[in-house]
């Protein structure tokens, strides 16, 4: 199985501004020393030592993931303006042909996770196939609301491509493409839902958006039998801690609470995910070091053998 990043900010779309430029080049030219701008070689061979945030951006859209079988079948995690590129990269392949198929799952209807859809060029192309999948009651409706000419100049039905709508219950377990799939009710304004992806015993687990209070942190026990033993946990981490405890209720957690069950469920790799569209890179950059230390702080006896990793735009995780 493998997943890809097409968006990870949460809430609204947050492009890095030109002062943010600015201020990457800045700090690069302080990096620099004559040896490394002599040729074209030392340049590449200077840029590539530089830390990730100063080179790239963690990216501004939001939330889309590409999930992909073993034999590269593909799911779909939501549709935040993350699709849209993640579309045009589509109809490179069968769904410009109108022959692509895939299964899209919906974690839940807030716009973050579904305002790329009108811009997902490969519903435009009749023949194209798309199983959609959703938890929260009446998807399609909830879909086509957004195509209301008072929000899109496009109505719903000039979506020519074939769709299906499959409503699972919260206890269901099924299968596409060899991936079992099951699901767990997030605590989130809303409400949204969790998705656990497992092929041939390697497990995936999205989990966004969701709030995890430290009051509650004795009382989930049936969230960490759930995270258990995932190989991949993407956690709904937009807040550092102070902020949590002023953003009560706004239905997402920070690092640190992320941190704390990730150990508890023995879970291998945390994907920090759902970034503030507040943070900039460099404020990011210090959520991850905040968060590592934290975690080293938390491992009293040193034996966790928990990753942590920032999503970005682009990321590619095997598993
Ligand atoms: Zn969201
Ligand atoms: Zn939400």
């Amino acid at each position: 199985m493998k997943v890809k990043f097409w968006g990870v900010r949460g809430s609204i779309g947050s492009p890095i501004k030109g002062h943010g430029v600015k201020e990457k080049v800045r700090k690069i030219l302080t990096y620099a020393s004559p040896a490394d701008v002599l040729d074209e070689e030392t340049i590449d061979r200077f840029l590539k030592s530089l830390p990730f945030s100063l080179l790239h951006t963690y990216g501004g859209n939001t939330t889309c993931l590409e999930v992909r079988s073993k034999k590269d079948d593909l799911i779909i995690v939501d549709a935040g303006t993350g699709i849209r590129e993640l579309g045009n990269r589509l109809l490179h392949e069968d769904f410009m042909q109108g022959k692509g198929e895939c299964h899209m799952v919906f974690t839940h209807t807030h716009w973050d996770h579904i305002q790329g859809l009108p811009f997902f060029g490969p519903f435009y192309v009749p023949g194209n196939k798309f199983h959609i999948h959703a938890i929260s009651e009446n998807i399609e409706d909830r879909l086509r609301y957004q195509h209301s000419e008072r929000h899109f100049p496009v109505p719903f039905e000039g979506f020519s491509a074939n769709k299906d709508y499959i409503q699972h219950k919260e206890s269901d377990v099924w299968s596409v493409y060899g991936i079992n799939i099951s699901h767990k009710g997030m605590r989130h304004p809303g409400n949204s839902y969790s998705y656990r992806f497992e092929e041939e015993g390697k497990i995936l687990i999205f989990g966004s958006d969701a709030e995890f209070k430290l009051e509650d942190m004795d009382n989930i026990d049936t969230y960490v039998e759930y995270f258990r033993n995932a190989d991949v946990l993407i956690f709904d981490t937009q807040y550092t801690f102070e902020e949590q405890l002023q953003k009560i209720d706004w239905g997402h957690s920070s690092a640190s609470i992320a941190t704390d069950i990730a150990m508890k469920a023995h879970v291998k790799k945390l994907v920090l995910f759902h970034h503030d569209p507040s943070y900039d890179d460099e404020k990011l950059d210090e959520v991850f070091m905040r968060a590592i230390r934290y975690k080293e702080m938390m491992d009293f006896d040193k034996t966790s053998k928990l990753e942590i990793i920032m999503a970005y735009e682009g990321l590619e995780i095997n598993i």
